[in-house]
């Protein structure tokens, strides 16, 4: 797949096994079309050399023989006359004996002759000679018998006459024979050159037609490798480029790392500047030496066993290594080493590439030592804190107030048995409760929920650090007052609460007591004059700042010094009692009686204006009048009544119906007398 990453668009692989193909099918076609060729030249040559061979050694023979034919007939015919010539009976025989032995001779070479390949021409004139030799031999004989029966001269007559003209004939007749033979040769010789001619133009046509199917196929593997030839440009290219990048970056390497190349066995070829530095050996003195020399000593054989086997195989090994300076002392490194392997896969060169990583080791040494020093005082404090926690249990377990732990979301962590007895929750019942739900009366949940978000946020609320009273809800559903101090807690980095309760409901009832105490006329039970001092000065502001009336009834009982001395004090505490009753019972809720000292009473009335207080003060008049109290019969009273005008306060108001009530005991009792007007109603 073409990838733009890669320096070509065909795989390494592709390539590895497309080049070898195209070169061994082109060059191979290459080379069998040119064998091919000069084989069948070389058959066509051997062809012919063996046809020529043949014709050649046949005619060779034929001439050869023929030869040796005309010799053995001219020496037998020169033997013959040698011995018919001769007068010594000895050279006579030696001669005849000669003679014969040439006759063998001539006989095997003709033998020979007539066995070799002839044509008819050759045939015939053989045939003839054989014809010759026929009519010779009877002469010879004759001549012989001539010359063994002493007649020389009739033997030398018919050699003469005879045999030497016939011999020379049969002679003529071979050398014919011979000429016709050599002429053949020539003219055989000349049809195997002609032959050989045409082998030739062949040979040329087939190698033409080689040397076309040759370009053919060089053409079109040219074709093929310029295509690969343009990739492999490309790629090249890319390479320089990259290599480029590559020195880029080994600057940058350089700059910042400690590098250096070694052979398989360690031995160091190159280092740059960082590793002289880093060492404080200079290059001469490290280049050929063994990476041993930097050996620590801090590491076992095991480690550096590891990284053998690990970049001995080709892997790339990390890890961080001590090594030794010049001066003795130790320098850390993180090394990354980097096999260069060969065509086999086996390393033949290593890069190490380190960062010095001296400094950032010392300061873990120092980490870890703080951080042993840091255990043992954490195992310190956690018994100091498992001992105070255990104090802590005990003294809150003594605690007869609810202590009660919460976590950020509001959920227990802590009950201690006071909290168990006061809210009627076990331990095991109330750990991991949401503490609001437990122990809250609903109608104050929301406003709890609400301030419990808020306290989350910032540990910090309105009931933080302080004792406040709330109303607390038991298992049972029964609420009761309770007083509350909450403390903020960090707990995991969460905001919690610790909370201590105090059940309050003895003292608010002391409290209620006290309060009823303070503010109630113990003879009467209605206000006394201090609960009335406190709740007019109230009123007064509220009608000042609303500009609502408000209106005051003082009214004192008529003669009341005779009713004690008539019927006794008791019985006047009974007048006052039951006084106290009826005009309670007679009066809006909303209205203040209160008890203002001896036989003195007051009424505050808010709302009223002095017509309606007028009003009033008549009714209550009216309805003591014609009340008969026990044993007492007829009890009267006096009032007064005056209105708030604005920038009255509380002495002018009481000093406007004090002179009210005044002026209706001087009128004559059993009267209502307003601040404004003097209305006098008759009793
Ligand atoms: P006036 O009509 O002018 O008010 O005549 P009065 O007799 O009521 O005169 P005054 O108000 O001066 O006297 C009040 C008397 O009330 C004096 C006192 O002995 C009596 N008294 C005050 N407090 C009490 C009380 O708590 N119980 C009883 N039994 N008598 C009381
Ligand atoms: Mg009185
Ligand atoms: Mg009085």
């Amino acid at each position: 797949m073409p990838n733009q990453n890669d320096f070509s668009p065909y795989s390494p692989a592709e390539i590895r096994a497309f080049t070898p193909r195209v070169m061994r099918w082109g060059f191979g076609t290459v080379m069998a079309v040119i064998v091919f060729i000069a084989m069948l030249g070389l058959w066509r040559i051997e062809l012919d050399h063996r046809a020529m061979n043949e014709i050649v050694a046949n005619d060779q023979t034929a001439v050869k023989m023929l030869f040796r034919m005309q010799l053995s007939a001219r020496d037998r015919i020169l033997a013959l006359l040698g011995a018919v010539h001769t007068e010594d009976p000895f050279v006579r025989d030696s001669g005849i004996q000669r003679f014969y032995g040439l006759g063998g001779d001539f006989v095997a070479a003709r033998a020979q002759l007539a066995g070799l390949d002839l044509d008819g021409t050759a045939r015939a004139l053989l045939a003839r000679q054989s014809e010759q030799v026929a009519r010779i031999r009877p002469l010879l004989a004759r001549v012989i018998e001539h010359l063994e029966s002493g007649r020389r001269a009739e033997a030398q007559q018919l050699m003469l006459d005879r045999v030497v003209p016939a011999q020379n004939q049969m002679i003529e007749t071979l050398t014919a024979l011979q000429e016709h033979e050599i002429l053949e040769m020539y003219k055989r010789v000349a049809s195997v050159r002609e032959a050989q001619k045409r082998a030739g133009l062949l040979f040329l046509l087939v190698g033409l037609a080689g040397v076309l199917l040759t370009w053919r196929i060089l053409l079109q593997i040219t074709r093929r490798m310029g295509g690969l030839i343009a990739h492999l440009l490309d790629a090249s290219e890319r390479l320089r480029e990259s290599n480029l990048d590559l020195k880029f970056q080994k600057l940058a390497l350089d700059e910042h790392n400690i590098v250096s190349i070694s052979d398989v066995n360690g031995n160091i070829i190159s280092v740059n500047d960082k590793f002289c530095e880093a060492s404080q050996y200079s290059r001469e003195e490290l280049l050929g030496r063994n990476h041993r020399l930097l050996k620590s000593g801090r590491h076992s054989s095991a480690f550096y066993e590891d990284m053998w086997s690990t970049i001995s195989t080709g892997k790339v090994w990390h890890g961080e290594i001590c090594n030794r300076r010049k001066d003795g002392t130790f320098y850390w490194v993180a090394s990354t080493i980097l096999p260069f392997v060969d065509e086999d896969g086996l390393p033949s060169q290593y890069v190490s590439v380190r960062t010095d990583i001296t400094a950032v080791k010392e300061a873990q040494r120092v980490l870890e030592r703080s951080r042993d020093e840091m255990e043992r005082l954490v195992q310190v404090r956690t018994i100091e804190l498992a001992e105070r926690e255990e104090m802590l249990r005990s003294i809150t377990n003594a605690a007869q107030d609810a202590v009660v732990l919460i976590d950020h979301a509001g959920l227990i962590t802590y009950w201690n048995p006071a909290a168990a007895s006061m809210f009627g929750y076990t331990e095991a019942e109330a750990m991991g409760q949401n503490l609001h739900d437990l122990v809250v009366p609903e109608r104050y949940l929301g406003q709890h929920r609400t301030g419990f978000a808020r306290f989350i946020e910032s540990g910090e609320g309105p009931l933080i650090g302080r004792v406040v009273a709330i109303q607390a809800k038991r298992r049972t559903g029964e609420e009761f007052p309770a007083e509350i101090a909450i403390s903020a807690v960090r707990l995991r980095g969460q905001w919690g609460a610790v909370g201590i309760v105090r059940d309050a409901t003895e003292h608010k009832q002391a409290e209620e007591r006290l309060q009823l105490l303070a503010t109630t006329d113990t003879l009467t039970g209605i206000c006394n004059r201090r609960r009335f001092d406190e709740v007019l000065a109230d009123e007064i502001r509220r009608a000042a700042r609303f500009s609502s009336p408000l209106s005051l009834i003082l009214f004192d009982i008529d003669h009341f010094k005779r009713i004690n001395d008539t019927f006794g004090h008791q019985a006047g505490d009974q007048v006052l009692i039951e006084l106290a009753r009826v005009i309670g019972g007679a009066i809006r809720a909303t209205d203040l009686f209160a008890r203002w000292g001896g036989e003195e009473f007051m009424v505050l009335a808010p709302g009223c204006d002095l017509n309606a207080a007028r009003l009033l003060a008549e009714k209550l008049r009216v309805l003591l009048e014609n009340r008969r109290f026990a044993n007492v019969g007829q009890v009267t009273c006096s009032f007064g009544v005056a209105a708030y005008v604005p920038g009255d306060d509380a002495d002018s108001l009481m000093r406007s119906v004090d002179r009210c009530l005044y002026r209706a005991k001087a009128a004559g009792r059993n009267r209502v007398e307003t601040h404004a007007l003097s209305l006098t109603v008759a009793g």
